[in-house]
């Protein structure tokens, strides 16, 4: 799954220079996450580094965004390629 950020975000700046997917960006009030960005940093750290800094823990998974380990990958080589598209599983936020 791809993570999102909650609307407890204080806007505090800390996740978005870590994500080494720039999957994170200032929204309208406060910080989302791309789920066609956000690989849970497979491919780079073995832990979400978003969650691992964020101070108010509001970066849970996105149920929205069900995604096999195997897609994950897959999508951490599409964005390596520059070549990154959308799953159909994927939506911008959890309904
Ligand atoms: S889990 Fe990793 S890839 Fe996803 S938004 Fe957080 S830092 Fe970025
Ligand atoms: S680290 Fe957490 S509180 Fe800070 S901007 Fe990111 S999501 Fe919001």
């Amino acid at each position: 799954m791809a993570l999102w950020i909650t609307d407890a975000c204080i806007n505090c700046d800390v996740c978005e220079p870590e994500c080494p997917n720039q999957a994170i960006s200032m929204g309208v009030e406060i910080y989302e996450i791309d789920p066609h960005r956000c690989t849970e940093c497979v491919g780079h750290f073995d832990s979400p580094q978003c969650v691992q800094v964020c101070p108010v823990e509001c970066i849970p998974v996105n149920p929205s965004c069900v995604e096999t380990p195997e897609q994950l990958l897959a999508k951490y080589r599409a964005l390596q390629a520059g070549s990154a598209s959308p799953s159909p599983a994927v939506s911008a936020s959890p309904v």
